[in-house]
This record gives C-alpha cells, structure tokens and sequence, in this order.
C-alpha cells in the first residue's frame, strides 16, 4: 500500500485516491522570466518520478502543471529589457519546453497558464468578496483577510499569532491586518491589465493556483505540490482561498521536494547563484543530472557540488555494465528485487532504497552471467531496464552510454580501433600496442570478445 508524507499532518498516510484508480495531481510551475535552473529540475524531476511511479502502479493520472506568466518579477524584468512581457514569457516557455524535455519529463496532461484563467480568477474572488472573507482596500486592491478563515495555518502548523510575529510582511496602512494577501492588483499606468468588477488590473499570485487547479481538478483533488518554500505563504493561501470558496477540503494531500542547494545556500534567480539545466547538461548527460536528482530523497535537501555528479555517472556506468551485452527478453516475475523495488517507492517514494533494490539486481545479473546462465541473465536485465524506467533511467543502449560525453571523438575512436585491427591481422605488435596506448591516453578502453571489438569511455 503506498503511504505517502502530507505536509498537512505532518505523517506519512496511506494514500486512497478520491475516485477509484484516478489521481488529479497539481504542481505548481514556473515563473518564466528567465532560464530553469537546477533548482527547478529537483522539484519537476521529483514529481516526474512520483508521476511515473503512479501510472506503473496502474492509476491513471491527470497531471496539471501550470506556468505563471504574469507576476511582479516579470513585469520588472520585461521593463529592464524594453520588452512587452509577453514576448519575455513566451522566450522563456519555449527554453523551458526545450530543457525539461531534454531531462526526460513527461509533459503534463494540461499546462494552463495564468493569464488564460482570469475570469475564473475573478469569479472565485467576487464569491470571497461575497462570504465576507475578502474586501475592498483603500488603494482599489481587493485583499484576502485571513483573520476571517478560521483553519488559517493548517499546512504551515502555524498560528496566526506566530505568524504575525515572525513574518516579514510589510507594514500597510492599507490592509486590514499585515497578514492579509492580494486577491486582485490595481494596475499602475503602463503595466499589463485585465478588465475586472474593481477596475483594470492583475491577480495576486495566489489566485492563480486555486483557479486553475479547480477548473482543471475540481474543487477537491488528490495530490498538490512544489517545492517546500511554497508551504508558506503560496500554498496556504490558496487552501484558504479555495476552502473559503467551497468549503470543502481542497487538496487531500501536499507534497514539498527539498531545496537544491548550492554551497549550502539554496539556488535561486534572485539570489543570482543559479546554474541553468542548459549550463548542467552542456557538461553532463540527461540521464546523469536526473541520477543526481533521484539518488536521494525528494523531501531531503540536495547539495550540489561537482563530486557527487562524477559519482553518479559512475553509478549509471555500474548499472550500464551489467545491462551490456544481454539478449532481448521479457521481464522476469515474482521476484524479491522487484518486491524491495515497490516497497522502497510505496514508502513515499524512497528512491534512494529503490536504487539499491535495484543494484542487488545489476548485481545478480552479474552472478548468473558468471554462471553462464545467459538466459536468466537476459530477463533479469530486461526486469532492470523497466524498473529503471520507472525512475526514468536506464533507457539508454548501453553502448551508448559508455561511448558518449562531451570530450568523446567517436568517430577518431573507430578509426583507429580499424587501425588497430589491422596492425594486429598484420601481425604488427608494435603498432597494434601503440594505437591502443593512444586509446588509453584517451581514456578509452577496448574490450576484445567473441562478438568482436568494443570500447568504452572511461573519463
Ligand atoms: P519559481 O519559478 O521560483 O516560481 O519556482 C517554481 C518551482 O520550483 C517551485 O515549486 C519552487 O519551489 C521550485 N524551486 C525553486 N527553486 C528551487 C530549489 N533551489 N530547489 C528545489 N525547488 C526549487
Ligand atoms: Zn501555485
């Protein structure tokens, strides 16, 4: 039975979907006013896993992710650059449908963006306005006022005592209570704006989530998540928000990946420290970015450093190893590796105890290779190459794993493999030696078998 960690109790629960078999699953997407950063890949990839993890496991699952394309940040951002700030966002929409396809994410069923939402964004506000959780303030923008809904603080675990205290809310003579969010912005002259009931303006960041996800999911679904700084305030507005609305319980169960960080400060576009998944994938390949990504805990913070990249590359290259050479065959059933597979990601998606299930195999594979059993061989690599997929690994051809990289010649390589060749049919030795010293100066070992030869990249 999957359990999963809700940051709303604060447990790991036993996980029933709300219609049978059917999983309404929302992650709250990017803010496109500039490149994604590794950052963006830990939270997307660690939803990408749990996505995949959920269809293996036969639910059917609508994944929502949306883009926020309109916001303070890219309005500021679009007038540095004397540009319109849709041109700015649809830049940055196609980078990151370039980047997150290059990682391997699944596309989600639905990507709604924020600008498209508006009238529904307006029609739950005017419902706020309504039920008196919501008013006019002084400076025409309409605010939520948290002190009216009662369960304010249920995900974060804080009063709104505390809270008032601790948080760095600016103080307004505006609002009612420094607590108080922005449902709906009056614009400023020049600045991008949407007819509304309380004149021309824009949403408060907020909104946006509660609108889309309900118009997608309906007002109660499965699954919301993002990265944890969304815990506060991002997603407790939008319970508050939502439930003020319905009142009904809006999402079952939150979910927050850990922060990437990166010389142990997190990575972020307004601290400036970020490295893109462009500059990261200009150096390693896909497949070993997501190996870094996964090979700990989603809800553990990930540290970033040059050393534990080499160490996942050699990872995959054990994995590749015992995957190379075996014949096609189905799948083998039954099997405790399979069973320590789906306990591991049962238990809120445990992949680092998942990769290890899956190592014992790479290493059974070994074994009965020793033993000459190459059928069995066979169907065990065939069990490890899907559960691989599973974790969105181990779809590479294996000789390809080992004969790419950046610094790889491939085509100088078999040249001089062919050289070799026939300095040795020549019986040059001399020759044959020399060519293989420039291939191990290379970095490149060959591997002579009876299917002929083969080579690696070591580096
Ligand atoms: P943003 O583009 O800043 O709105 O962020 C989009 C998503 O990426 C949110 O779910 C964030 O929590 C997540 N995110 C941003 N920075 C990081 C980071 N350094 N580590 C993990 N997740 C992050
Ligand atoms: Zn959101």
């Amino acid at each position: 039975m999957l359990a999963i960690f809700n940051t709303l109790t604060r447990a790991k629960e036993n996980f029933q979907a709300l219609k049978a078999n059917q999983v309404g699953f929302y992650v709250c997407g990017v803010t496109v006013y500039d490149y994604c950063h590794l950052g963006h890949a830990r939270t997307y990839t660690s939803m990408d896993v749990i996505l995949r993890y959920l269809r293996w496991s036969g639910y059917q699952v609508r994944y929502v992710r949306n883009i926020t394309d309109i916001d303070d940040k890219i309005i500021k951002r679009a007038n540095e650059n004397g540009e319109n700030y849709n041109e700015l966002t649809s830049r940055f929409i196609k980078a990151m449908h370039e980047d997150f396809a290059a990682l391997g994410l699944l596309a989600p069923n639905d990507e709604p963006r924020a600008t498209d939402y508006i009238p529904q964004m307006i029609n739950l506000i005017q419902t706020m306005i309504a039920k008196q959780y919501a008013y006019l303030a002084s400076n025409g923008d309409v605010c939520f006022e948290v002190r009216s809904f009662k369960d304010y603080g249920c995900l974060s675990h804080h009063d709104i005592e505390q809270l008032e205290s601790g948080a760095r809310v600016e103080v307004s003579d505006v609002k009612r209570d420094p607590l108080d969010f922005v449902l709906w912005k009056l614009a400023k002259p020049g600045e991008p704006a949407w007819d509304s009931p309380w004149g021309k303006g824009r949403p408060g960041w907020h909104i946006e989530c509660s609108a889309m996800s309900m118009a997608l999911l309906g007002e109660q679904f499965d699954i919301h998540a993002g990265g944890r700084d969304l815990i506060f305030p991002h997603h407790e507005n939008e319970i508050a928000q939502s439930q003020a609305c319905t009142d009904k319980k809006f999402a079952n169960f939150w979910m927050h990946a850990g922060f990437l960080q990166i010389e142990k400060e997190k990575m972020s576009k307004s601290l400036g420290n970020f490295v893109t998944i462009r500059d990261i994938l200009r150096e390693h390949s896909p497949e070993v970015v997501r190996y870094f990504l996964i090979a700990n805990h989603y809800r553990s913070p990930l540290m970033y450093t040059a050393d534990v990249m080499q160490q996942s590359k050699q990872a995959l290259a054990r994995f590749y190893t015992a995957l190379r050479f075996l014949s096609a065959a189905d799948p083998i059933e039954n099997t405790d590796f399979e069973m320590q597979f789906k306990t591991a990601m049962d238990d809120d998606f445990n992949t680092p105890v998942a990769l290890s299930a899956l190592f014992e195999l790479a290493h059974e594979i070994q074994r009965l290779r020793d033993k000459g059993e190459e059928e069995r061989a066979a169907r065990h690599g065939a069990l490890l190459k899907e559960l691989g997929g599973v974790l969105g690994i181990l779809q590479t051809d294996p000789n390809a794993f080992f004969q790419t990289g950046h610094e790889v010649n491939a085509e100088k390589i078999n040249v001089l493999i062919t050289a070799r060749q026939q300095a040795r049919q020549e019986r040059n030795w001399a020759e044959a030696d020399r060519i293989r010293q420039e291939l191990t100066e290379m970095k490149v070992v060959i591997e002579d078998g009876a299917a002929g030869t083969t080579w690696k990249y070591v580096g």
